[in-house]
């Protein structure tokens, strides 16, 4: 499937709850979550089947996110109902990781093997405030746990906030010298209606970058390496055993290598994250629409990405997306 500007579509991100264990101050709406109703979500019966027809299209890599989805029930088996999608060759999940450790085996077993993990902190006190009560000793036995299992790649996300976790830059890298985990820093994106403050807390990668230099010999790494890495720009310390990814949606536009659509957990089709226009799915799913008609809407959705967002690099705090991450997923 090709866009208007010539990009392969084949990546589908599936939020599959707005539900969330955590409450990141810079991904849930500062006046607290209004949550969908029981109806609203799509059952995994309706998600599996707007899967199995955009994989007849071109779709083959699927990410399962949230919300947090591993508070959703039965999501190991949802896991082992796409692993049978015929043309579907990469199943993947963001997790905060705070129930990785109990749900790693099952996931493997479903036939999941790449996993992200977002961690913002190394330090137990101040992972409990950005996330508003998790506990970091969790997600760091989900982590082990993984590695235990035998996930590859591990990557580990990291929202980089000036002023709360810009003091832990080289603890982070340290974590890649003897694990083969990719972390990754990723821009904050002013979005929704959050409690972080996007014009003080805003952190370029550049700088990021400069700071891991000048204690670290990096060495740029083949992006081909996963075909999974994406966006990232990717780095490893000489001689480490991990890696180390910039997603910089800000600085770095990456548009013109966009792959994805995303669907809401309430079956909206988003044509672009930074963007609220979407299709609505769910509508015509529960009217009885046909295989054919569900193919003509994913098409419409496709037709409609844009170029690019369109928040430049000098006004990287002009809010362009009022819907919060929280109920896009990532
Ligand atoms: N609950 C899961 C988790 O924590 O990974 C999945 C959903 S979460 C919305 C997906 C990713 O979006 C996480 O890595 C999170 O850090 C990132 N995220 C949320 N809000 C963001 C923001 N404003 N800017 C950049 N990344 C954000």
């Amino acid at each position: 499937m090709l866009d208007r500007y010539d990009r392969e579509i084949n990546y589908l991100r599936v939020s599959i709850t707005d539900r969330c264990n955590l409450r990141c101050k810079y991904c849930m709406p500062k006046e607290g979550l209004s949550l969908l109703g029981h109806d609203d979500i799509l059952k995994y019966e309706e998600i599996a089947r707007i899967v199995s027809t955009a994989a007849k299209m071109g779709i083959t890599k699927v990410r399962i996110t949230g919300g947090e989805p591993l508070v959703r029930r039965g999501v190991v088996g949802f896991v082992n109902s796409l692993s049978t999608i015929e043309g579907l060759r990469d199943i993947s999940l963001t997790t905060n990781g705070i129930l990785l450790e109990e749900l790693a085996e099952k996931l493997f077993a479903a036939g999941m093997r790449r996993i992200n993990i977002s961690m913002d902190s190394l330090n137990p006190e101040k992972y409990t405030h950005i996330t508003g009560g998790g506990n970091l000793n969790k997600v760091l036995a989900g982590i082990e746990e993984v590695h235990r299992v035998g996930f590859s790649p591990i990557k580990i996300n990291i929202v980089a906030m000036k002023g709360f976790n810009d003091n832990e830059i080289l603890d982070f890298v340290k974590l890649t010298l003897h694990k083969p985990y990719q972390i990754r820093f990723i821009e904050f994106m002013n979005m929704g209606n959050v409690a972080l403050d996007h014009r003080t807390q805003y952190l370029s990668n550049m700088i990021i970058k400069e700071i891991i230099g000048r204690n670290y010999p990096l060495a740029l790494v083949n992006n081909n390496k996963y075909k999974s890495d994406g966006p990232a720009e990717i780095y490893r310390i000489v001689d480490g055993a991990g890696e180390i990814g910039f997603i910089s949606p800000l600085s770095h536009k990456f548009c013109h290598t966009c792959n994805r659509l995303r669907l809401t957990a309430d079956g909206r089709l988003r044509i672009c994250l930074l963007s609220d226009e979407e299709v609505d799915l769910k509508g015509p799913l529960r009217n009885g629409c046909t295989d054919a008609d569900l193919i003509e809407l994913i098409e419409t959705a496709i037709t409609q990405k844009p170029l690019q967002h369109d928040i430049s690099c000098e006004e990287t705090h002009r809010k362009k997306c009022m819907t919060d991450m929280s109920s896009i997923g990532g």
